[in-house]
């Protein structure tokens, strides 16, 4: 026996929750379900919950009653979302655009207990035109049960701007280069804090703003504040930890910003993104590495924060030179980890012997960390699903990758598991890759193929079967694209910009691509020319897509043919490259509005200066 939206339609609502929360949560169930006609008999959807730190629920289904008992209240909403789900709706996207209903699904009668795998579950909204959409952004996260939002900014803000607004115009946001985030928060931050309350989501903030803490102009009056680089002290780049003055302006600094940016739970102010170079030789600090340096200062940043808001950690960020774990440093009670694999490879998971960049590079430095910090509920897990950076405009399923390396977090010990979300362009249609994180967070064991089909179906409705061929062929393609290899990085290049070094390793890339192209153009060609549902715009979004893995799949085999002497082959590729890239170029005019310009421009430059730099290979 079953339950479906129908049936369900016609049921009361009782509460015996109060507070935000459960205001939310009814109000939640009543809009949703008042969308289907009522059929059947009368009955009662009941809410109650209890007051645990877990945001678990159990839902009892029988005839005419369906409780729905949180945990916590939290856990009621959670129970809500779910129950909802199971007969028929599903949020694909922010906004009411990406709200589904598939009929025909059903609730069977029974006990369905869930507790999610991770206590934490985050979404990062990481650039600007992501917060200009934080109300929709969180509305999605909360419905797909996410508990915490982080505001992040790529590329930084800047701290001291007095008042200044966001320009209008596209090139002006480019020319200045910076996020506005923190004009963002100035605005907005009271009803941030608002919508979280009554959402019961938590919330996190910031970013790459320690060395603003100390503004570089200081360094005319105060040179023994900043690091000593070879031999002399240098205005670039962090700060030097051992110095007396550094330390108190950065604790004045640390004061202001928790204060201006009040009510979150775990705040962000990390050092240079930078690969190596940026820390301290002088006597105090040369015995300690960069990872000690770091969590040196992360710790006054934290006595700080303890005074300020009690409760509240600051992170130490694990990354690029601070992935070693630091060993002559301890963390002050408040600082957590936050491990950031960017240069991980996503062909394989996180800690697969069969990929030593992964097992040995990164699972091992995390493993480590764990001890470093006691535990690995202490590290918290920043995770690039849907990193449209790091990832070049593409955007991939990770269908198979992701929950795999949740199991492993999971396994380990990890409690908060969070997913970047950044973006130098609109993502048309439903949101896959923030879809299946925020699945795979509340349970890592969810089934693939399963998910894909329910994505598809509740997404295209009649032509779901062809969307997931379509997702299909993609999946094969970017498992592909991604595999690094042996490939080494180019300092000061991203790692989708690949290497000819070991010139081996390019070749077989070459072949690696030769084999994608395929893919993504079988994915291409079987787009229906029509389709249901959010199906026009996902031909938007592949679009793009199938334009930029063109690109960059010919860009390599062009490499790879020009270094091998044949010319007339690296010709063809070049010229295909070129092509693929005017496309994503056509689409960029077409679709990007101004709070895209501090990652667009930059980036479609560099596609340009990375081609021309192969065209100039060939004669
Ligand atoms: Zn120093």
């Amino acid at each position: 026996m079953t339950l479906s939206a129908a049936a369900l339609a016609g049921f009361s609502i009782e509460s015996s929750l109060s507070g935000p929360i459960a205001g939310h949560a009814e109000r939640e169930l009543r809009g949703h379900l008042a969308r289907i006609p009522a059929s059947g008999a009368a009955g009662v959807i009941r809410l109650s919950a209890a007051t645990g730190p877990a945001d678990a629920f159990t839902v009892t289904a029988s005839p005419g009653e369906v409780h729905i008992a949180g945990a916590n209240p939290r856990g009621a909403l959670n129970g809500a979302y779910w129950l909802l789900e199971q007969v028929g709706f599903a949020w694909l996207a922010p906004g009411s655009d990406g709200a589904c209903f598939t009929p025909g699904r059903q609730l069977p009668f029974g006990i369905h207990q869930q507790t999610p795998a991770f206590a934490r579950r985050t979404l990062i909204l990481g650039s600007d035109a992501l917060h200009d959409g934080w109300r929709a952004w969180l509305q999605f996260a909360n419905r797909n049960r996410l508990n915490d939002i982080f505001f992040h900014d790529t590329p930084p803000s800047r701290l001291g701007r007095a008042g200044a607004v966001r320009p209008p115009t596209y090139d002006e946001i480019a020319a200045d280069g910076r996020g506005w985030m923190f004009e963002r928060w100035d605005a907005d931050g009271a009803a941030i804090r608002s919508a979280a309350a009554e959402n019961g989501m938590t919330i996190q903030f910031g970013g790459h703003h320690l060395p603003s803490l100390l503004p570089r102009e200081l360094f005319a009056g105060h040179p023994d504040w900043f690091p000593l680089r070879d031999g002399e002290r240098n205005a670039r780049f962090n700060l030097c930890t051992s110095s007396e003055g550094a330390i108190s302006a950065l604790r004045d600094a640390a004061r202001t910003f928790f204060l201006r940016f009040a009510g979150a739970d775990v705040y962000h102010l990390w050092a240079d993104d930078i690969r190596g170079g940026g820390w301290c030789e002088c006597a105090g600090c040369a015995g300690l590495s960069p990872s000690e340096q770091a969590l040196r200062a992360t710790n006054i940043l934290a006595e700080v924060l303890a005074g300020v808001a009690p409760g509240a950690s600051v992170a130490h960020l694990a990354y690029h030179d601070t992935i070693e774990p630091p060993a002559a440093v301890q963390p002050a009670p408040n600082v957590v980890a936050l491990y950031a694999p960017r240069p991980r490879s996503y062909a394989f998971p996180i800690d697969d012997p069969a990929c030593p960049r992964n097992a040995i590079g990164h699972w091992q430095p995390f493993l480590g960390l764990g001890k470093t910090f006691g535990n690995a509920s202490r590290v918290h897990v920043f995770e690039y699903y849907s990193d449209a950076i790091l990832y070049r405009w593409l955007a991939p399923l990770n269908l198979h990758v992701l929950p795999a390396d949740l199991r492993s977090y999971a396994r380990a010990g990890v409690t908060t598991i969070e997913d970047l979300a950044v973006t130098p362009r609109p993502w048309p249609g439903p949101v896959w890759h923030a879809w299946w994180f925020a699945r795979a967070a509340w349970d890592p064991e969810a089934d693939p193929a399963l998910a894909l089909r329910s994505f598809c179906e509740s997404a295209f409705g009649t032509d779901a079967a062809a969307f997931e061929h379509v997702y299909l062929a993609m999946e094969d393609g970017y498992r592909l694209l991604l595999d690094l290899g042996e490939l080494q990085q180019i300092p000061r290049h991203d790692i989708l910009d690949f290497s000819s070094t070991p010139r081996e390793a390019l070749a077989a890339k070459a072949v690696q691509m030769e084999a994608a192209l395929d893919r993504f153009h079988d994915a291409a060609r079987s787009i229906p020319l029509a389709p249901a549902g959010m199906g026009l715009a996902t031909r938007d979004e592949l679009a793009i897509v199938i334009s930029y893995a063109t690109h960059l799949a010919s860009r390599v085999i062009a490499w790879d043919a020009a270094l091998a002497g044949n010319h007339a082959r690296a010709r063809v590729a070049l010229a295909d490259a070129w092509t693929a890239l005017r496309a994503t170029e056509d689409w960029c005019h077409r679709h990007l509005t101004p709070a895209y310009a501090n990652l667009a421009a930059n980036m479609l430059r560099a596609a340009r200066y990375h081609t021309g730099t192969i065209e100039a290979l060939v004669v």
